[in-house]
């Protein structure tokens, strides 16, 4: 097991393998787009579980796949396949806006995909497309059928609660888990980058607090769970009588550094070391230069040695030079 500084364990790779995507949501991608990484600088299967086996011997245990949007990737079965069958993977997971994912979650299953995560961020259809835009509701359902005939479950849906957009649907999805036994997590927003989504990130953050309140009194009392793992970054209560979990990631107001697990690994092929500030690592020169798996190993344990810890989003101040299409969450 590797430590940083801090004697944080990190043991968790969130591999971004895309920074295209399908959908334009108001704090994530303009509707222009954003400058692409072209198809030939993003990491290839073999470069990616080249990587994964340098992080498994380091004792990374845990892969998550991430974007911009991970299906639009051809190749993404063979990532998925090459990832989980390094030794010492335990589990190779996903997010997704699940548009594409009826289209290959049996594909993906059986090359070892272990778990999804659905980004949903309203049940009403307006406002579901208003703020994920070019994504419709129906997708969204469709998607949450294919996780379910497919067995990854339980269900699990992300929102990002934004004000002026769906700061009332929270309500909406936490209601899911009465019924289901599904978990329903609400994510505060952050701003990245410089464009407008990083300004619009920083007047439209509504907080955990407020985000429960409205919960509450529509629902009844949250009631705390005990977490399953220290890391983990939301904090789940349910509600009563209900079968499934409402969670709260809050990063701006609650900021969980130091129980921090994670590396990240951007679409082209930069180790990330922190969400929140822009110090890199670059792996894929390393990678293309023939770099063997000791000196990858080497890298990587640069990267975990170099983690840094505490952030300013509380004052707006956040990563700079990526926006969050690139390092995927
Ligand atoms: N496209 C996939 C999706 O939407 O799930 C994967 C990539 S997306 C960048 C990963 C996660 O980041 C999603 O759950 C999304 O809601 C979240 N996210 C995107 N922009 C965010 C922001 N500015 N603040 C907080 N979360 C954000
Ligand atoms: Fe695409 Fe996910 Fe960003 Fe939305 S949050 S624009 S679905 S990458």
């Amino acid at each position: 097991m590797v430590q940083d500084r801090f004697n944080r364990t990190i043991d968790y790779l969130r591999i971004s393998v895309i920074d295209h995507c399908n959908l334009r949501c108001v704090y994530c991608m303009p509707l222009s787009g954003v400058p692409l990484t072209p198809s030939a600088d993003l990491l290839r299967p073999d470069e990616i579980e080249r990587v994964v086996r340098a992080a498994a011997a380091l004792g990374f245990r845990k892969i998550r796949l991430t974007g911009g949007e991970p299906t639009l990737r051809a190749d993404l079965a063979d990532i998925v396949r090459q990832t989980s069958a390094v030794p010492g993977i335990r589990e190779v997971s996903m997010t997704t806006n699940g548009v594409l994912l009826p289209r290959v979650i049996d594909e993906l299953k059986a090359a070892g995909l272990a778990r999804v995560n659905l980004h949903i961020d309203s049940l009403d259809p307006e406002r579901f497309s208003r703020t994920m835009r070019l994504g419709t509701l129906a997708d969204a359902w469709a998607s949450v059928a294919a996780v379910e005939r497919a067995g990854l479950t339980p269900v699990k849906i992300n929102a990002v609660v934004t004000r002026g957009f769906n700061d009332a649907d929270v309500v909406d999805l936490a209601a899911l888990t009465l019924e289901h036994d599904w978990h329903v997590r609400f994510i505060e927003l952050m701003p990245f980058g410089v464009g407008e989504c990083a300004q619009m990130a920083r007047t439209a953050l509504v907080t955990t607090a407020e985000s429960m309140t409205r919960i509450e009194a529509a629902l009844g009392r949250l009631e705390p769970l005990e977490k399953v793992t220290a890391s983990e970054e939301s904090v789940n209560y349910r509600l009563p009588g209900a079968r499934g979990v409402v969670g709260f990631i809050s990063p701006v107001s609650e900021p969980y550094c130091g129980d921090c697990n994670r590396m990240r690994l951007t679409a082209d092929g930069r180790l990330h070391l922190c969400l929140l500030h822009d110090d890199e690592i670059d792996l894929r020169q390393a990678l293309r230069s023939g770099a063997s798996q000791s000196v990858l190993e080497d890298l990587l344990r640069q990267a975990v040695e170099q983690k840094p810890v505490g952030h300013s989003l509380s004052r707006g101040i956040s990563t700079r030079q990526r926006d969050m299409v690139q390092i995927g969450g």
